[in-house]
């Protein structure tokens, strides 16, 4: 998907209309159309970047720069006592509209949104193959 095509490039050049949260020269923060939560916001960069990994390091700053205040004014504005942030990434992980974006849920206690966390446990010796690896791509 390029430019042309995307939702979200759309809506950061007011093509498409959004309940706009915040604006400033390169992020742009909107409630999502389908909340998981009431106050459920997108904080999404004006450049087309399809996955997190392939955003620029300081646009990323600039991005949970704005995450962290619009979290806080989300939670002040709704009461709720915690947020979640999740960046999608890949259709594996659940991304739908292929332009970096971060959601902030807000939550409070016993809301059930994400109640089953899948916690698992390494096999011997299989953390250390993970981690090794890991460390040499970086
Ligand atoms: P993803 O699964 O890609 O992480 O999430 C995409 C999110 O974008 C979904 O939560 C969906 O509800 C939201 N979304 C998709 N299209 C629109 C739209 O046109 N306007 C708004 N405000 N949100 C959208
Ligand atoms: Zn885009």
């Amino acid at each position: 998907m390029n430019s042309n095509d995307c939702i979200f490039c759309k809506i950061a050049a007011g093509e498409i209309p959004c309940s706009k949260v915040f604006e400033d020269d390169s992020v742009i923060a909107f409630l999502d159309i389908a909340p998981v939560s009431v106050g459920h916001t997108l904080v999404v960069p004006k450049g087309h970047y399809e996955e997190l990994d392939r955003c620029p390091s300081h646009l990323l700053g600039d991005l949970i720069g704005c995450v962290g205040r619009i979290a806080r004014a989300i939670a002040g504005a709704t009461g709720a006592e915690g947020y979640n942030v999740l960046c999608n990434t890949g259709r594996a992980a659940g991304q739908v509209v292929d332009h970096v974006h971060f959601h902030v849920i807000p939550r409070v206690s016993g809301d059930g949104v994400f109640s089953h966390w899948p916690a698992g446990e390494y096999e011997k010796g299989q953390a250390e193959e993970v981690l090794a690896s890991i460390c040499e791509k970086l």
